[in-house]
């Protein structure tokens, strides 16, 4: 168990958190600030605690320069509103300079500053030593808050805990808690569902889950590699060629295993990758060899909707279909309704995944809807991710 903010008494500290304010930005507007307001719990709890608050984060990507595009003072303004209170901030071309270093040792308990995007520092990526000891240097105590780059070990998320205790706030707490203990310690029956069109990328966390799960569902366009491997037709379909021998192997590998593998039944194939593109749909022997699967065919659904229903614990990343096309998104929907009406514990890895669950409105039905897409990820491949690692054990 890694330690919390509850876990010490931040009373009169300075505490300086990492925060994922990488929101997305439109002519120096905040066009989607869902991440400023996934932090306030942390900020305020800190701040109620009597904690004078340093916070950092990266935006965009800067390369190291401080091009004022990237520039964090909307986000110091729009957390000002949020939190009723002034966010010092102070917009400095290499983040730490005597007046940030002042207004750090100035700040009072209950208080709250903003550095400048860390990444107008290429010392940032590089998880450079001094850099890292600059910003550790404002303060007496490290909160983790940022799972989105808990994947990367950079100055701010994983170095400046080389110079002082760190601890988790409730973002990353409750992503270690349910991403964590899904991987390592599910309640079973435990069903994986992958999907999405990149087999490269979802191996790892196929090989890593095979061992671990009692069902793995593979929907989305990486089915028809599978497919493939089954000899199969599988038209114009989507396909990760290098990986079909692979494919094969997870699958001969999962049945070793005794882990039940489920590929879809029946495709909803397309003319065209087109919303309004001619379809049909047929059992999956019978693809056209001049169409493409674009979605999982009813049959499927149900079949996965009943393995889901059996659950104990859910996980999903990828969706199951073209879903961005409303033709296309029935698969991925019933899957996600599935996923709402049960009982088991689900957890939703970042990405693709979370926005369909938004999209259909049933993100709240959710236990967990995991924040960071290459850090979920990681996670489930059962690497161990440097800005968690750091994190000091209870
Ligand atoms: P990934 O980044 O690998 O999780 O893939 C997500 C993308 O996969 C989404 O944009 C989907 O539109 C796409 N996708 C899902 N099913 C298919 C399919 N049958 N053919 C092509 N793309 C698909």
């Amino acid at each position: 168990m890694k330690k919390t903010i509850r876990d010490i008494d931040v009373k009169g500290k300075k505490v300086i958190a990492r925060c994922d304010f990488n929101v997305p930005m439109q002519e120096g507007r905040i066009t989607d600030d869902t991440r400023i307001r996934a932090a306030l719990p942390t900020i305020e709890y800190l701040l109620e605690h009597d904690a004078a608050l340093i916070l950092m984060s990266h935006m965009g990507r800067p390369k190291g320069e401080p091009k004022m595009e990237f520039t964090l003072a909307p986000v110091a303004e729009r957390l000002s509103e949020y939190l009723k209170k002034e966010v010092k901030f102070k917009s400095s071309p290499t983040v730490v300079d005597d007046e940030v270093k002042k207004m750090a040792a100035e700040l009072k308990p209950g208080e709250v500053m903003l550095l400048e995007n860390v990444r107008f520092r290429k010392e940032e990526t590089e998880n450079d030593p001094g850099f890292a000891k600059e910003l550790a240097s404002l303060a007496e105590l490290f909160v983790q808050e940022a799972f989105g780059t808990a994947h990367r070990a950079h100055a701010s998320t994983a170095g400046i805990a080389d110079y002082l205790p760190a601890v988790s706030g409730f973002l990353i707490e409750k992503e270690v808690k349910f991403l964590g203990s899904a991987v390592e310690d599910p309640k079973r029956p435990f069903v994986a569902i992958m999907g999405g069109a990149k087999v490269g990328d979802k191996i790892p966390v196929i090989r890593n889950l095979i061992s671990r799960v009692d069902t793995l569902i593979i929907g989305g366009g990486m089915a028809y590699t599978f497919y493939k491997a089954m000899g199969l037709e599988i038209g114009t379909s989507i396909l990760d060629a290098d990986n079909v021998g692979l494919a094969g192997e997870l699958m001969k590998q999962a049945e070793e295993a005794g882990v039940k593998m489920l590929l879809p039944v029946d495709v909803v194939c397309a003319a065209a990758f087109e919303n309004d593109a001619e379809t049909v749909t047929v059992d999956r022997d019978k693809m056209p060899a001049d169409m493409m699967g674009m979605d999982i065919g009813p049959k499927s659904a149900e079949l996965f909707a009943e393995e889901i229903g059996k659950a104990a614990t859910v996980v999903w990343n990828g969706p199951m279909g073209v879903f961005e096309m409303p033709n296309f998104a029935e698969g991925t929907k019933k899957v996600a309704e599935a996923l709402a009406a049960s009982d088991a514990i689900t957890v939703i890895g970042g990405g693709d995944s979370a926005a369909a669950v938004e999209q259909f409105g049933l993100a709240d039905k959710m236990t967990h809807i995991s924040t960071g897409g290459g850090a979920s990820l990681e996670f489930l491949e059962g690497k161990t991710l440097p800005g968690i690692a750091v994190i000091q054990d209870k």
